[in-house]
């Protein structure tokens, strides 16, 4: 059963990854979201987990398109979000962890400070605040990604939440 007020949350959600506004979503919008992490730390687009926070973007991109992008014109549209990609991806939360997950992973590198692998629940907020958020919410959502309550962000953590956001309601 999809409610419409599931169907407008997700509908919410387009705005996340449309990064530009411009009303679809495309590579430029991944690759404008890796560019955002990158700047908020002071990370080189050359450096390694630069390297990796656009192949994770890509590998991001190219996994939405195969799902979503139903013509193939290399940009999803809202409706192609709405009925494409949340339908399929709510069948199977754990096809969008395994196509996120490698831009995740790769932010969590960005954002890490101490090489452990993971980010503190502030610097976590620093990546949701590059990516759009808004100061407050951002705090909110990365306390809440701290599932464990130790302080720190991993991957265990923000992969499976990433994909409840866009695929269950709440
Ligand atoms: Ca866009
Ligand atoms: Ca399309
Ligand atoms: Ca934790």
């Amino acid at each position: 059963m999809v409610s419409s007020e599931y169907e407008g949350r997700i509908a919410g959600r387009f705005a996340t990854f449309d990064q530009d506004g411009n009303g679809y979503i495309d590579r430029a919008d991944f690759c404008a979201a890796a560019k955002a992490v990158l700047a908020e730390f002071g990370v080189p687009a050359r450096s390694d987990k630069g390297q990796a926070l656009y192949a994770g973007a890509e590998a991001f991109w190219q996994g939405m398109a195969g799902i979503a992008d139903r013509d193939g014109d290399q940009r999803i549209t809202r409706e192609e979000f709405v009925n494409g990609a949340v339908k399929r991806l709510r069948d199977n939360p754990d096809r969008f962890a395994e196509i996120a997950r490698p831009f995740l992973h790769a932010a969590l590198a960005v954002a890490d400070s101490d090489g452990d692998g993971r980010a503190t629940v502030a610097d976590t907020a620093r990546v949701l605040t590059a990516l759009g958020a808004t100061g407050e919410a951002a705090r909110t959502a990365a306390a809440a990604l701290d599932s464990d309550a130790d302080g720190k962000v991993g991957e265990a953590e923000v992969v499976p939440a990433f994909a409840r956001y866009f695929t269950v309601p709440g």
